[in-house]
């Protein structure tokens, strides 16, 4: 069989896939102004954003950068700045 450029293979390769590589930003937690409300997780197209002692946690293996969670966070508490530290 003839697989083309992109099919998936197997389950799970998106696993594998180290997105935080593309990320030109990281958002950066305030966690003074962070009060965990979860609303970034939920905004997260790429669900690497975990509540954890009620303070918001980015993961820098797959963080893209896009900056969605910054801009849903209804106290300000995150900000979009180049770079950004791996968070596991
Ligand atoms: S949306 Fe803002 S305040 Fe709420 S958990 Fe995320 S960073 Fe914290
Ligand atoms: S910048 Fe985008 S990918 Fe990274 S944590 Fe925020 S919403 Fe998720």
């Amino acid at each position: 069989m003839k697989l083309n450029i992109g099919c998936i293979t197997e389950a799970g390769l998106s696993k594998k896939n180290r997105t935080g590589y593309w990320r030109y930003f990281f958002p950066i937690v305030d966690k003074e102004k962070c009060n965990g409300c979860g609303i970034c997780e939920l905004f997260c197209p790429d669900s690497c954003i975990q509540i954890k002692d009620k303070k918001c946690v980015v993961n820098g293996y797959y963080c893209k950068g896009c900056g969605i969670c910054a801009r849903e966070c209804p106290r300000a508490a995150l900000t979009m700045q180049p770079g950004g530290e791996e968070a596991e």
